[in-house]
């Protein structure tokens, strides 16, 4: 889609000359951040950069710890980890976000920070958390990997805390065409210290402020973001639509369809059905050719990569519940109404 506006826009920058941090990643920052609606945006390598980045701009590190919900993507728990904070779990809510309700009773003196990841695409239940990071005087950085243009109460993701962290990897709702991230924030500070950071710590060149990193956006994904930029509400409009068919004519007994809470939005980066069956479901779909994924088999707390926190089978129900019975069907911009009723039928029939 839109394939003219994607190669004319990679043409002028390939002659441009001009391949890092120049005039495309300035105006998709400023043309991002009005979109979100935060002061700053500030565009970096990826979304794993982005979250690690905004703890350490944050100076969140060891012995420091770090709310977060248990079925996320690992991501989530590698931008907390690779700081030397220590990811704190707490169970998610029916819609697959964290349950605000079960924060409190894990906060310690250790606890700095609470990262909310609006999975799947829908937005958390952020007013409580807000007024839970306000009353503790705990940090509020936001995972909107998977929600660009998701809202709670009319605000979108992203802004309701220090930091919102981006990822554009290519099966994003707004994806690139390669790596890329950013951070929005609407404080000054914040925004001038990422922006030193991600280029080797320096404000001007060979003057080094901090140790920093090389995670830096590069100009043709920038130019290219701005065109699907332009074009994300009618992706997430088609992609509504898609949704709206399969909730009111997917039917099946053995099948949860996802529900969208009162105030939030929901914009559909996964489809997340959820089945006791779900395994011979997923061999089922396969068998009539239609391709589904598990968002995600492992919770991060289980996987090997975090062994050393010493938890194991048994320690957080919820989030392996889900792991065991979660299932993404088919959504994708450009999928046609004969594919949706395709699988829809074959849903039904299961
Ligand atoms: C994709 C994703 C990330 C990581 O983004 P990358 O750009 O792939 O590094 C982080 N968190 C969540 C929830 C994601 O879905």
């Amino acid at each position: 889609m839109y394939q003219k506006e994607f190669e004319e826009k990679a043409v002028e920058v390939l002659r441009s000359g001009w391949y890092v941090l120049g005039n495309e990643v300035k105006s998709f920052e400023d043309e991002f951040a009005a979109y979100v609606g935060a002061k700053h945006c500030v565009g970096l390598a990826s979304g794993l950069d982005a979250l690690w980045i905004a703890f350490r701009i944050l100076g969140i590190g060891k012995g420091d710890e770090v709310i977060v919900q248990g079925n996320t993507y690992i991501a989530s728990v590698m931008g907390i980890t690779m700081n030397g904070a220590t990811p704190v779990f707490v169970e998610p809510d029916e819609y697959y976000n964290i349950d605000a309700s079960k924060i409190e009773e894990k906060l310690t003196d250790r606890t700095k920070a609470v990262l909310v990841v609006h999975l799947y695409g829908q937005a958390s239940n952020m007013a409580p958390i807000v007024d839970l990071c306000k009353k503790h005087n705990l940090r509020l950085v936001e995972d909107c990997a998977q929600s660009h243009g998701a809202k709670f109460d009319g605000q979108q993701t992203g802004t309701f805390g220090d930091i919102g962290c981006f990822s554009f990897y290519p099966s994003k709702n707004l994806g690139a065409f390669g790596d890329a991230g950013a951070i929005v924030t609407n404080d000054d500070q914040i925004d001038i210290d990422t922006r030193v950071f991600r280029n080797y710590g320096s404000e001007k060149r060979y003057y080094n402020k901090v140790v920093g990193a090389n995670s830096r956006l590069d100009e043709l994904q920038a130019g290219l973001l701005r065109v699907r930029l332009r074009h994300l509400d009618e992706l997430l409009d088609e992609k509504k639509q898609i949704a709206d068919r399969y909730l009111s004519q997917l039917s099946n007994d053995k099948i949860q369809l996802p529900t969208i809470r009162d105030g939030a939005t929901h914009t559909w980066h996964q489809f997340v059905v959820k089945s006791d069956y779900r395994d011979e479901l997923v061999e089922y779909l396969d068998k009539k050719g239609i391709g589904t994924i598990i968002h995600y088999p492992i919770p991060p707390h289980l996987s090997e990569a975090y062994a050393y926190l010493g938890f194991r089978e048994g320690s957080f129900p919820i989030t392996e519940e889900y792991a065991k019975t979660v299932l993404s069907i088919p959504m994708y911009n450009g999928m046609t109404v004969e594919e949706q009723d395709y699988v829809i039928k074959a849903i039904n029939e299961f």
